[in-house]
């Protein structure tokens, strides 16, 4: 049984305690567990989970709710209201398929809205002063399918003037029927964005977007500004220097730069990456605490104590991380030695059943990195880099491969097994299965997959296989190798 925790700060000044509560925003952060909807853990539910929250949430009698629609596919897409406010804020998520981060954390702030108890001033405070509509997972067909776009194969996000798509159709009524003060596009976006040049993931991105390819700013796009730049203050608080601009290039065809332009203060919100947080699950939570506290922003107008400048001053997303760099290594090709840094990136490939991802690795650069910065980072001065050797025994299956010491054959230099019959496409061992006689090109090279071993005084002390780095001195394996 989960318990809400009462936040005291407690200093002890000269022996004096004192105690001070929390803003609702901490608050929030630290009871976070306990409006988390638990059914949604990872990335990859799909629109019958989100249907059947629906349902339970009907019987609860809190929200309005409405079938509004169907997707290409005939799946049905949702409206939920809640409030008597006469400022209007409306939502939408993942009209993207592949990007779901927000429509977990809607799920969470439902559950925030249906409990009757807790934080009850605050929520009675917001639905007073608002009326919330959201519209989660505009896009069914490409959540189910994990792909950006909708079934027709059209990106709903660029259908927002010709209206081919259900979905974007779908959108666009609701949005002028509600005729919202306040709209949330909300997206996921590269977990490889950086901060500026700062070499920080930049984990959430905000954009007001333009209305013209000027970048004019009137009154409604300024509230959006003054919003973003409260939410900036709040969100710099739990992961200062992780908060970013998306590029600001007016699109005609999207939706929130139209959206801009018909009087709606339009917010982006691009949920990015966080290290060692590869389904998002803390992205999500800062999703829940950031539009909360836009609710509240928005319920008190406080949101127009901010400046826009400081809006201004957030840095771009720029592209300087890959998810590993490994610097200083020396390297031998045709008797001469040299130093390299090698940068490492991940491609998600969708499993069969699409019940989720494994990872496939790719070299994407050589040479000089020292202006770019891996998620993870090494420096290997000292290190020399050489190839892998495949074992020469053929095995006939998988069984068979798992009764080897994986960790010896690491250590004597091997990464490739040979198997005979496999049809998957990974292999749950840190090693590559190699299953006809064409040999993989592992030579180090810009799109070969990256696998090889490191040395130090002659002795291997990493194996690299499929991008994964592991240290040999250590017997903790993880992650995957590929099957060739
Ligand atoms: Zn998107």
């Amino acid at each position: 049984m989960h318990k809400i925790k009462t936040i005291l700060i407690i200093i002890f000044i000269n022996g004096i305690i004192m105690s001070q509560n929390f803003n609702f925003e901490q608050s929030l952060y630290y009871n976070y567990e306990f409006f988390k909807e638990k059914t949604l853990k990872d990335r990859f539910f799909k629109h019958s989970e989100i249907k059947s929250l629906i349902e339970s949430l009907k019987r609860k009698n809190v929200f309005h709710i409405e079938e509004v629609g169907k997707s290409f596919e005939g799946k049905e897409i949702f409206l939920l209201s809640i409030g008597s406010g006469k400022k209007k804020v409306f939502l939408w998520s993942q009209m993207h398929g592949d990007e779901p981060t927000a429509t977990a954390a809607l799920f969470d702030i439902f559950n925030f809205l249906a409990d009757t108890v807790h934080y009850y001033d605050l929520r009675k405070f917001i639905l007073q002063n608002v009326t919330l509509y959201f519209m989660p997972m505009v896009n069914p067909d490409g959540a189910d399918n994990f792909t950006r776009r909708n079934s027709m194969m059209i990106d709903i996000n660029r259908d927002a003037n010709r209206l081919e798509t259900p979905e974007a159709r779908l959108l666009m009524n609701v949005f002028d029927s509600i005729k919202a003060d306040f709209g949330f596009n909300l997206h996921d976006q590269s977990h490889r964005f950086s901060v500026g040049n700062s070499f920080k993931q930049a984990t959430i991105s905000f954009l007001a977007p333009p209305f013209d390819y000027e970048k004019n700013i009137d009154s409604v796009r300024l509230n959006s500004m003054k919003l973003i730049s409260g939410l900036y203050e709040l969100l710099n608080k739990f992961i200062p220097g992780h908060i970013s601009k998306y590029s600001d290039d007016y699109e005609p065809r999207a939706f929130g730069d139209n959206f801009q332009k018909k009087g709606t203060s339009t917010i982006l919100v691009e949920s990015g990456g966080w290290k060692n947080d590869p389904e998002k699950q803390f992205i999500r939570k800062l999703n829940f605490i950031l539009l909360l506290s836009a609710f509240k922003q928005i319920a008190d107008d406080s949101y127009k104590n901010f400046d826009e400048n400081i809006y201004n001053s957030i840095p771009f997303n720029e592209e300087r991380l890959y998810d590993l760099v490994l610097r200083n290594l020396t390297i031998s090709k045709n008797g001469f030695d040299y130093k390299l840094d090698l940068a490492i990136n991940f491609e998600e490939i969708l499993l069969k059943d699409k019940s989720g991802v494994f990872l496939k690795s790719q070299i994407e650069n050589i040479g000089d990195l020292s202006n770019y910065y891996g998620i993870e980072d090494y420096d290997l001065t000292g290190y020399r880099l050489d190839s892998g050797k495949t074992f020469s025994k053929e095995f006939s299956n998988l069984k068979e491969v798992e009764k080897v010491d994986v960790f010896e054959m690491l250590k004597k230099g091997y990464t490739n097994f040979i198997l005979k019959n496999s049809n998957g496409e990974v292999s749950d061992i840190p090693f590559n299965l190699i299953t006809d006689k064409k040999k993989p090109d592992f030579s180090i090279k810009i799109g070969n997959n990256a696998t090889f071993v490191i040395r130090r005084n002659g002795k291997i002390e990493y194996s690299v296989i499929n991008g994964f780095i592991q240290n040999l001195n250590t017997k903790t394996f993880k992650n995957n190798g590929l099957v060739f």
